[in-house]
């Protein structure tokens, strides 16, 4: 196949040194779901040079493949200047390799004349455009971002300034957009940028019309969820019902009903419809209105769940079948999570339990190397620590400790401290007390380095 069986290296186009370099050809979502979100981020055929510094995307043909969307796309790009024939021979390798995961039943026409894309800027903006997002709107989601940049580096006093002259861009996508740049920074722990955007925070809820109605909502999710904490554990399907009857907007239900899913099940409907037969008005239109919510809120909250764990039983499949699982798990990093890890324990347990052994070996080399792949992109002392409590014996940490505490900053006791209070707030406190003890272990070697 083109390309793929070659020695996986390119030359630095910067400073021509050679450096490993894979490229991927084939992106085909049918097999891969979360190859798509991979393939719009840019990442794919990134070359990082460890020589010059150069990072940059490497020119290769590609092939793109969306059954759900029928796409079928493919790009050679003109700077390869392959001749004609060249070029002909490496789209019908590409093409073959798509064809052979199809099933007889899944041939269709768009499939027999794949679309050729002259540019990646075009070939993004099709994948984009059968999703109905325009390139208007990636300008504008951009222009959002840059704002986002602008205010985090602004000093505190012209703040004000500039959410004022910025209010058409700051909107709901605005405030998606920055939630989701606050949750990547707040993992990175730095308390000092936490601050400045705590402070930026509370001026976009108050000094703007977006803002202003999420602050709204949060109050009424604050709200209900507070009522709901009221009952404790007394809180059972007629006090539930009590608080969504006497519920005054569609918000505070929504909440109640967000909050405390389980409740409501067929038992505490049929205590709802109850009350709307015995009802009559106004009371009774209310009734029905509040039991709609019910409805349509209960089954988009399950479908949502019921996508999320199959989606999650496609990407295990998906990493089972990677001929390089490891680059496979750093590629669709951002969905692991504990959905991920039940699903992944679901299946571990039933291959151990039918005797699947073949199966339960490559199930838990999945978990090793994902745990693996993950630390790795922790930060340092996260490593260190995670190295620490995974030992079998206090002596075996403790000699880690003793070979390693130097390559630490000196506040490392300190960073064990805190990872011990977050452990203990997850109800983890054997975890906690172990770190508290390396952590005093730790300072007494520092102490003692100093007299070496
Ligand atoms: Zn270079």
């Amino acid at each position: 196949m083109v390309a793929l069986n070659q020695q996986p290296m390119a030359a630095c186009p910067n400073c021509r040194q050679p450096v490993p370099f894979q490229p991927q050809q084939v992106f085909d979502v049918s097999l891969n779901p979360a190859i798509k979100d991979y393939f719009l981020s840019g990442q794919a055929n990134l070359l990082q040079c460890p020589s010059c510094g150069f990072a940059g995307t490497i020119g290769t043909p590609i092939i793109y493949h969306d059954p759900e969307k029928e796409l079928f796309l493919t790009h050679v790009p003109v700077e390869l200047n392959l001749p004609r024939e060249e070029k002909e021979r490496v789209l019908g390798a590409l093409t073959q390799a798509i064809m052979r995961n199809i099933p007889q039943e899944g041939m269709k026409a768009y499939l027999f004349q794949p679309t050729e894309m002259l540019t990646m800027k075009s070939m993004i903006e099709k994948v984009l455009g059968a999703d109905g997002i325009t390139p208007e709107m990636i300008a504008s989601q951009q222009a959002k971002m840059n704002l986002v940049g602008q205010l985090l580096q602004a000093e505190e006093d012209t703040l004000d300034f500039l959410i004022q002259d910025n209010q058409k861009l700051i909107d709901e996508e605005f405030f998606g957009l920055f939630s989701q740049l606050i949750q990547n920074i707040a993992m990175s722990g730095d308390e000092e940028i936490m601050t400045r955007i705590g402070v930026l925070n509370d001026k976009l809820i108050a000094q703007t019309d977006a803002g202003r109605k999420i602050g709204d909502q949060q109050a009424t999710l604050e709200k209900a969820a507070a009522d709901l904490e009221q009952h404790g554990e007394k809180l059972d399907r007629k006090k539930f019902l009590k608080l969504l009857v006497n519920s005054e907007s569609d918000d505070y239900t929504s909440a109640l009903i967000s909050l405390a899913r389980p409740l409501a099940d067929y038992e505490m409907f049929m205590l709802l419809t109850e009350r709307i037969q015995a009802a009559s008005g106004e009371k009774k239109a209310k009734l029905e209105h509040i039991r709609d919510m019910v409805m349509t809120i209960t089954q988009e909250m399950d479908a949502a769940a019921q996508a999320r764990g199959e989606a999650m039983v496609s990407l295990l499949q998906m990493l089972l079948q990677a001929d390089d699982l490891e680059a496979a798990i750093t590629q669709n990093l951002q969905y692991f999570n504990d959905d991920f890890m039940a699903v992944l324990g679901q299946n571990l347990a039933a291959a151990n339990e039918n005797g699947q052994t073949e199966l339960a070996e490559k199930l838990r080399t999945v978990g090793e190397t994902l745990m693996r792949v993950v630390q790795q992109g922790m930060p340092p002392e996260i490593q260190f620590v995670n190295e620490l409590l995974s030992q079998e014996s206090p002596e075996e940490a403790q000699g880690i400790i003793r070979r390693r505490i130097s390559e630490f900053p000196a506040e490392m006791p300190q960073i064990m401290d805190q990872i011990a209070d977050s452990l203990d707030a997850q109800g983890q406190s054997e975890q906690a007390a172990k770190l508290r003890d390396y952590k005093e272990f730790a300072e007494k070697e520092i102490m003692m380095a100093k007299w070496r």
